[in-house]
């Protein structure tokens, strides 16, 4: 599935293109042609997702089988949960719902301003069509924020670091100076050398980020397609995490390096980088220029951040939502497509362009259901960096809304942050989370706090009327593939490996 993914290419511009870097998803990103929009999207998914729909049924199988013959979980949802303790889906259902009012809030306010752009014929229902947010995936729509900010006060970081002539070693170097800059470990010798940075040509890789410990001396390796944006920018803060929590719980005996739970992995860098984008820290990296401290110009950085992370909590819930369904036999394989675009609709408002049908896999045309990477632990980092951020913010004395906030250079706040790093997973998430906040549950009270000057907006800019929306007619998919049934082999290989990765969103 994995090599299908990394291969795919769609015919456009008379170039067989590949998702990125430079590729398909660039389109997406830059695009706003509806049409040709919707070719891409839809061509993506042909040359992905639909190729995998068969194996991804097989898999399923195979390994569920092979997690019932260890007799500790019932199916595969289960062991993936198992690194959350009990109760946990009953948690996540409830940290969405309370972000849920400011969500629909939201989402009114991006359609009602994209229908003025595209026409109110392709917001039926009030759902937004999922190939215009500016993400192949729609799971972040920062890319298309000029539809979007009100106010002319914008900041463009992505052109100031092109005009600056910023390069790929420029961008890890500052990365790594605001880690040193708090008190926390620089990046390593081997880092430095070993590590992939960039698209190597005529070679097909994965190009999807990902942080490596290679589980020997001061090995830790980043593999990267980076380009020159503001997006990369901050993936590289999230991988250089995952580094740094490596390096810190490396004196930690074998089996507790680790995060407390894979959602405080994926956190760590994202935590600094909620520091790194505010505008007043840009301007410190003189990637921003004569910022204005207004009202506008913040309500407008509110709204970038939303159109990245508010957005994201409903998409990431989704991806594992239905994995777990699967896995549970509560979806079957006959209504994959169906079943997806009912909770794509439920939970984000979304709906697919074109039409569907059960020969297609939408959900095999992301990298972690194709590689087989549970996602919910995004969910829980997306939810636990502002808990991170504000306590950090809080042991620096910061006065203030938590959106200004930047820790850059308080080394209080790194001291408390490798306090908990260091601790692995030899203590149980509860109390490593409790060792940073104070508290032991996963809160969406501090994400709340951060973007609470943007609900007030909101509510004040938005006619109540247009907030929800309908999934009546999110399409009944049909079934036209009979699914040739073939005996399985019950053979698997269990391979141990000592390497650790982690993976970006
Ligand atoms: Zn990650």
């Amino acid at each position: 599935m994995l090599k299908i993914y990394s291969t795919a290419c769609f015919q456009v511009d008379n170039e067989c293109k590949k998702l990125q870097p430079h590729g398909l998803q660039s389109i997406i990103a830059q695009s706003r042609d509806y049409e040709k929009l919707k070719t891409v999207w839809e061509g993506w998914r042909n040359v992905s997702g639909k190729r995998m729909r068969q194996d991804f049924a097989k898999w399923v199988k195979l390994s569920n089988e092979a997690i019932k013959d260890g007799k500790q979980y019932k199916n595969l949802g289960e062991s993936w949960r198992s690194a959350y303790g009990p109760g946990f889906v009953k948690k996540i259902e409830k940290l969405f719902h309370k972000i849920e009012e400011l969500y629909r809030l939201f989402h009114a306010y991006v359609r009602n301003t994209l229908i003025k752009k595209y026409g109110a014929k392709y917001f039926k229902d009030n759902l937004i069509p999922a190939h215009i947010l500016g993400n192949m995936w729609a799971q972040d729509w920062a890319n298309i924020n000029e539809l979007l900010l009100p106010y002319k006060e914008r900041l463009d970081v992505t052109g100031e670091m092109v005009k600056q002539g910023y390069n790929i070693s420029k961008m890890f170097h500052q990365a790594e100076h605001f880690f040193t800059s708090i008190g926390l470990k620089n990046m390593t010798e081997k880092f430095w050398n070993q590590s992939v940075f960039e698209k190597i040509s005529k070679r097909d890789m994965v190009c999807h980020a990902s942080a490596w410990d290679l589980m020997a001396t001061n090995d830790f390796r980043i593999k990267m397609c980076t380009e020159i944006t503001m997006e990369d920018f901050v993936t590289i803060h999230h991988e250089m995490g995952h580094i740094q929590y490596y390096q810190q719980y490396e004196k930690q005996p074998v089996y507790f390096r680790n995060g407390a739970n894979p959602g405080f992995h994926e956190a760590v860098g994202d935590t600094l980088a909620l520091s790194v984008s505010t505008p007043q820290h840009l301007e410190k990296l003189s990637l921003v220029k004569n910022y204005t401290n207004s009202y506008e110009a913040e309500i407008n950085y509110l709204m970038l951040m939303a159109l990245d992370k508010l957005v994201f909590v409903p998409f990431a819930y989704v991806m594992d939502k239905f994995r777990w369904n699967v896995f549970s036999g509560e979806i079957s394989e006959d209504e994959y497509t169906a079943k997806w675009w009912e909770y794509k609709c439920k939970y984000q408002g979304i709906r697919a362009p074109v039409k569907r049908t059960e020969d297609d896999f939408d959900p095999g045309a992301k990298m972690h259901i194709a590689g087989a990477v549970p996602y919910i632990r995004y969910f829980v980092s997306y939810i636990i960096q502002f808990q991170f951020h504000k306590a950090l913010c809080d042991k620096i004395g910061f006065k203030g809304p938590l959106h200004k906030c930047d820790i850059y250079e308080k080394e209080e706040a790194g001291k408390a942050f490798a306090d908990m790093l260091q601790l692995g997973s030899s203590v149980s998430w509860e109390d490593a989370l409790e060792k940073i906040t104070g508290k032991k549950k996963m809160d969406a009270s501090a994400m709340l706090d951060y973007f609470e000057p943007l609900k007030k907006w909101l509510k004040n800019h938005t006619d109540e009327s247009t907030i929800g929306w309908s999934c009546k007619n999110v399409i009944k998919t049909s079934s036209s593939s009979t699914s040739k049934k073939e005996p399985f082999k019950t053979f698997i290989l269990l391979s141990v490996f000592y390497v650790s990765i982690w993976i970006n969103f």
